[in-house]
């Protein structure tokens, strides 16, 4: 996955995290299947209930949020959910729901195959890098801290931080900024071909896609 990856002459590199430094699908599914059983469990909602739930949620919390980190926010998509089930906000729900999911997620983490043999060889080149994801920062530091990238990466820029998600120049821009870089001094990894490569062509840095 990462062996196309030319670091010659490269000052920085900047790198999606979801899906290009592990595979998000996997960890996803398991939490959804271990918060339904518990919402099975706990609250008596059926199973094919919380998916409907969960998914008219979800696409509410995207349609107001629409390409600002808090879009992805588990915690609003179990905050509507309380609200569509109880009828009423319920905030030890919806954080105790959060909570469930993300320590789920977290608890099965793994590189994805190359990637940490990739961030070594940059970390010994001695090559500077910076995180750019779009998700709100909590979150992404308690991945990073589960990778324990702080032996690699040097920044992360969120989309939390920057204000603005992937492929919009601004979180490109912040994270060459606290790397104190150009544009063509560095290369940029993802799997998206939206977000990742498109955004960062527009600035004119090079590019690679993670499959
Ligand atoms: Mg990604």
């Amino acid at each position: 996955m990462f062996g196309h990856i030319n670091l010659e002459g490269v000052k920085g590199v900047l790198i999606d995290l979801d899906n290009t430094l592990y595979p998000y699908l996997p960890n996803h599914q398991r939490s959804m299947e271990i918060c339904l059983i518990h919402c099975e469990k706990k609250y008596g909602i059926p199973g094919a209930q919380f998916t409907d739930i969960f998914k008219q949620s979800r696409s509410d919390v995207h349609r107001d949020l629409h390409g600002q980190a808090a879009s992805h926010s588990r915690l609003l998509y179990f905050l509507k959910f309380s609200e569509s089930f109880f009828g009423k906000t319920n905030p030890v729900f919806a954080l105790e729901m959060e909570e469930l999911y993300w320590s789920e997620f977290l608890s099965g983490m793994m590189f994805n195959p190359g990637a940490e043999e990739f961030l070594k060889e940059m970390s010994f080149r001695g090559i500077g890098s910076c995180l750019v994801t779009d998700l709100t920062t909590h979150i992404q530091m308690r991945k990073w801290n589960v990778l324990n990238l702080g032996r690699y990466i040097d920044f992360m820029v969120s989309s939390e931080e920057a204000g603005i998600e992937k492929p919009a120049p601004g979180i490109f821009e912040m994270a060459l900024k606290k790397l104190k870089l150009e544009a063509k001094d560095v290369i940029m990894l993802g799997d998206s071909e939206e977000k990742d490569i498109k955004g960062a062509e527009a600035l004119g840095i090079r590019a690679y896609l993670i499959r």
